[in-house]
C-alpha cells in the first residue's frame, strides 16, 4: 500500500535475528525449504505493515511455485518466534509486522485510508479505563480504530 504511514522502530532488519530463524523452524519440527527460504528474503526486504497477500505476491514474483497455504503456515510459525506479529485492519484483513519492536494499535482513516500508529502511552488511558469497568484487558497489538485523520476532518468541516 502506498502513502501509509510506517513508524515502525524496526525499519532496518536485524539480521541476527533472521540469521537464527532456520535452526528455530528446525527447533519447532519444520524443514528449512527453499520457499520457506523465498519468504525469509521477502520479509528481510520488507519495512513496516505488509498484509499476507501482498507477502504471498512477493513471493510468487520471484517464484510462481509458491504456495500460498506453506506462506500463511510459516507466518504462523515466525509469528510464534517473534519474528513476525499481525494486526486486523478495520476490514479484519491481517496486516504483518516485521521484527516488530514495541506493540501498537492502529488509527486507520476512512476517507483517504491512511494509517497511523498508537503506542502503549497514548492508548494506556483507555485500555486501563476499559479494564477498570469491564474487567476486559484490551490487546493493543489488536487495537484498531476507524475515524477521520486530521487533514480529511478539516477538509470535511471547511
Ligand atoms: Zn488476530
Ligand atoms: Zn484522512
Ligand atoms: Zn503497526
Amino acid at each position: 500500500m502506498t502513502g501509509r504511514a510506517s513508524g515502525d522502530a524496526s525499519g532496518s532488519a536485524d539480521q541476527n535475528a533472521w540469521a537464527a530463524v532456520p535452526a528455530r523452524l528446525r527447533a519447532n519440527g519444520l524443514r528449512w525449504t527453499p520457499q520457506r527460504r523465498l519468504l525469509l528474503e521477502v520479509l528481510a526486504g520488507t519495512s513496516g505493515h505488509v498484509t499476507g497477500v501482498e507477502l504471498v505476491e512477493r513471493c510468487r514474483e520471484l517464484d510462481p511455485g509458491v504456495i500460498p497455504s506453506t506462506v500463511y503456515r510459516t507466518l504462523d510459525v515466525l509469528e510464534e518466534l517473534g519474528v513476525v506479529r499481525h494486526a486486523h485492519g478495520v476490514d479484519g484483513r491481517e496486516e504483518f509486522h516485521i521484527l516488530p519492536a514495541t506493540d501498537h494499535g492502529h488509527l486507520y482513516c476512512t476517507n483517504c485510508h491512511g494509517a497511523w500508529e498508537v503506542g502503549a502511552d497514548e492508548a494506556g488511558p483507555l485500555l486501563k479505563a476499559i479494564e477498570r469497568t469491564r474487567g476486559f484487558r484490551v490487546q493493543l497489538s489488536h487495537l484498531s480504530i476507524a475515524g477521520l485523520c486530521q487533514a480529511c476532518g478539516e477538509s470535511s468541516a471547511g
